[in-house]
């Protein structure tokens, strides 16, 4: 066995070659290690043969490419996630249903400098694809409860209001707050009031829809973001979130804690800005609080009036 040939098959990275008609001349063992199909089996076929969803018009066009003009072609794993449909390695498959890849792709030349085949390099880059989806995932996440943070909200609300203003879509916004939150810490403990703030959030995620947008906006005060609908739908989906906190309890150390919260509706409307929704969000929820609490209150201009 040659040196370089031993390098070849204990490198950590996929070795391919093709030939200029495409099939297979090389075939490292990384590349039998993800796939099964051994150096013996595949050398000397098409790479379609065991591969056909390789057969697509852009691959073909880069395999034209390289051939025709020598060019070095580049896979990018954000771009097209992979090449292979291999398997992920170790604890990074639950993330991923394939490996990511990033590849390239590029001439390999004759003694008289014509190009005889085409190398693929494949190379797993599902570890570092895993850290950027998590990092991608804090940036917009409360660490507490999971759901989205304020600067998440903030950027969905300017985005919403700019298709409510373009294709003059509903947008509705909830804002709630846990009654009494307080003497739940005062009386349970700090502890306590966290797992307590974590099931109201749970609770209130898996009642809405997945288009909307459920955020953390302060301590115990959480937005609901509500593409197309309108303040009627708004206002019966937060009585709803109401009912359902109210009837919940939370588990803290053998004692079952219960709140309530209350909420705030309104709807954008006209030319209203952001800050416009979230400040009538704003009143009809302090509206709520001062008439008792554990209600719903829509902000409709003559109902909400300042002290
Ligand atoms: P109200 O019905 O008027 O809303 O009364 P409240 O007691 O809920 O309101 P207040 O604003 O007086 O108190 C909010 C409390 O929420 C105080 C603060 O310590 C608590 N809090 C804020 N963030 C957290 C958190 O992350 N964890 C816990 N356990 N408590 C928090
Ligand atoms: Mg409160
Ligand atoms: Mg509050």
């Amino acid at each position: 066995m040659s040196e370089l040939r031993q390098i070849f098959d204990t490198v950590n990275i996929g070795l391919v070659v093709l030939d200029r008609q495409l099939n297979v001349t090389q075939w490292n063992r990384w590349m039998y290690q993800h796939s099964g199909i051994a150096s013996e089996q595949i050398v000397g076929s098409s790479i379609f043969d065991h591969f056909p969803e390789l057969d697509s018009p852009g691959f073909l066009k880069n395999c034209r490419s390289v051939l025709a003009f020598g060019n070095f072609s580049f896979f990018s794993q954000k771009l097209h996630r992979f090449l292979f449909p291999f398997k992920p390695v170790g604890s990074f498959g639950s993330k991923f249903e394939h490996m990511q890849q990033s590849c390239t792709m590029g001439p390999l030349r004759g003694e008289n400098q014509t190009i005889t085949s085409i190398f693929i390099v494949v190379q797993d880059v599902t570890e570092l694809a895993t850290y950027e989806r998590k990092m991608a995932e804090m940036v917009v996440r409360d660490a507490l409860t999971g759901s989205y943070n304020r600067r998440h909200l903030e950027e969905r609300l300017n985005a919403e209001c700019e298709r409510h203003r373009r294709h003059a879509r509903r947008l509705s916004l909830v804002m709630l707050d846990i009654d009494f939150f307080k003497a739940v810490n005062d009386t349970h403990g700090h502890q306590c009031g966290d797992q307590v703030l974590k099931s109201v959030a749970a609770g209130i995620g898996s009642a809405i829809r997945k288009s909307d947008c459920l955020a953390r906006y302060g301590g115990e005060e959480f937005c609901c973001l509500l593409p197309e609908t309108g303040v009627e739908n708004a206002r019966a989906l937060a009585e709803q979130l109401r009912r359902q906190v109210e009837a919940m309890s939370t588990n803290c150390q053998g004692r079952e804690v219960k709140v309530t919260i209350s909420l705030g509706v309104s709807e954008l409307a006209g030319t209203d800005t952001p800050e416009t929704l979230l400040k009538r969000a704003d009143e009809a929820l302090y509206e709520a609080k001062r008439t008792g609490r554990n209600k719903v209150i829509v902000f409709e201009a003559e109902t909400v009036k300042p002290d």
